[in-house]
């Protein structure tokens, strides 16, 4: 069952920028996955990188997969809202798409590591609702990190190596979530938006709806 956002459609509202951040591992993916299927209101930012294609990962939905050349020539441009290097490649959030949604109504979720998501605290600070996801143990994040079998293990020893550093950003970021249990991660997540999406400066047609309640 989706709830529609409260509120709408008798209130016009700005949507708000979702970052959910974790190391590889933390259950952060499965989560994206059903807050999109679950309430239509909320779109993916889907970002440029120059990493390869992973089997399945289609080309505009998953990433737009593009060149350092490319990458380096849309950076210079200013068409990032945020990019950054994590591990060995480039990635970065197409400024139009995202700005298109916010200003209509849609809630954008991003799933951008920690350089990014300071990015958006300086340039976007107001539309930014921050979140970071931390797995339940260090045995469950292992037991995760080595059962997804399209990265080698070469791969797997690297992000296993990161996890740490990447959690130590937890303070940088407004929710925690521990994701012990997916349900209940994603229920706290909507929690998070269900308040968020009330906030007063998001709300950008009450000043009209008062005062046409007022009979002016
Ligand atoms: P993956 O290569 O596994 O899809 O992503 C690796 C890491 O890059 C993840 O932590 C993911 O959150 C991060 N990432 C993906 N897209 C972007 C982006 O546009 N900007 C930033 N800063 N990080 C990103």
């Amino acid at each position: 069952m989706t709830i529609p956002p409260a509120n709408l459609p008798a209130v016009q509202r700005r949507g708000l920028m979702l970052v959910l951040s974790s190391p590889s591992g933390a259950g952060k993916t499965t989560i994206s996955r059903l807050l999109l299927e679950r309430d239509p209101n909320i779109v993916m930012s889907v970002s440029a990188t120059t990493r390869a294609p992973r089997p399945g990962e289609i080309d505009g939905r998953d990433y737009h997969f593009v060149g350092v050349e490319r990458f380096r020539t849309m950076e210079a441009a200013g068409e990032f809202l945020e990019h950054a290097r994590v591990f060995d490649n480039f990635y970065g959030t197409p400024r139009h798409a995202v700005e298109d949604a916010l200003t209509g109504g849609k809630d954008v979720l991003f799933d951008i590591d920690w350089q990014g998501t300071q990015q958006l605290a300086h340039n976007a600070r107001a539309d930014l609702v921050s979140v970071f996801i931390l797995p339940p143990s260090v045995g469950e994040l292992e037991r995760r990190l080595t059962t997804r079998a399209q990265d080698s293990t070469e791969v797997v020893a690297k992000r296993m190596a990161k996890a740490g550093d990447e959690m130590s950003h937890w303070r940088e970021y407004e929710y925690i979530l521990v994701n012990s249990d997916v349900e209940r991660s994603v229920a706290a997540v909507m929690a998070i938006l269900a308040a968020e999406r009330l906030k007063r400066d998001r709300q950008v047609g009450m000043h009209d709806f008062v005062s046409r309640l007022r009979g002016e």
